[in-house]
């Protein structure tokens, strides 16, 4: 069935528009004799019409048929937790593909920069390692300036949360700041958070 072939008076009569259903401008979300046009709904002579795209609201009360514009998801804000996976790494920083903010699903295709930390050079320095390719990553939004989703783990709840052994390709399992593979028994280091090793990991 077509757009132009939806809704005749008597199918409208019968279904209506279920409550939190998708609409497109146009669409036909009752007649006139059952609701009137709430917001961002019109009367096309006798069909209450949707002017935007959004959700349906019926208001029983009083008899009105509204849309909710669709907003988009937010973009991440400073103080946010977003999680992740290492997508690029590079001398002292690492992309982050990021698939939630604050827990919850976000298709928006975020990337996050990743700052590492570098030990000042000298005598004994050695180059910690933070992050690997693949990881997946629990980061707080340390700052968006310019458009960069700027991240940090240095808070005890961000770091990674899941890798796989650089050896085998198994789960990693681990506490404090080495995680040993059950596998082969490499050692692994990384910037862990503090549920690192749980399972399934919650974002
Ligand atoms: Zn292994």
């Amino acid at each position: 069935m077509d757009r132009a072939d939806r809704g005749t008076d008597s199918e409208a009569k019968s279904a209506g528009m279920k409550k939190n259903s998708v609409v497109l401008p146009g669409d036909e979300l009752a007649v006139s004799e059952e609701y009137l046009p709430g917001k961002y709904a019109y009367d096309d002579s006798g069909r209450i019409r949707a002017l935007l795209a959004g959700r349906v609201v019926e208001d029983m009360v009083n008899r009105e048929i509204s849309v909710k514009p669709v907003t988009a998801a937010r973009t991440p804000a400073v103080g946010d937790y977003v999680t992740g996976q290492v997508e690029v790494v590079q001398s002292n920083s690492a992309g982050v593909r990021i698939y939630y903010l604050n827990g919850k699903p976000t298709e928006k295709g975020f990337s996050g920069m990743l700052l590492l930390r570098r030990e000042p050079p000298g005598r004994g320095a050695r180059t910690r390692t933070y992050v690997k390719l693949g990881d997946i990553v629990r980061a707080r939004v340390a700052s968006t300036l310019n458009a960069i989703i700027q991240l940090s783990i240095d808070d005890p709840r961000s770091g990674v949360i899941f890798a796989l052994c650089g050896n085998c390709g198994r789960p990693l399992l681990g506490a404090g700041n080495r995680a040993k593979c059950e596998e082969c028994g490499n050692v692994e280091e990384r910037k862990f958070a503090n549920d690192f090793g749980q399972s399934p990991i919650q974002p």
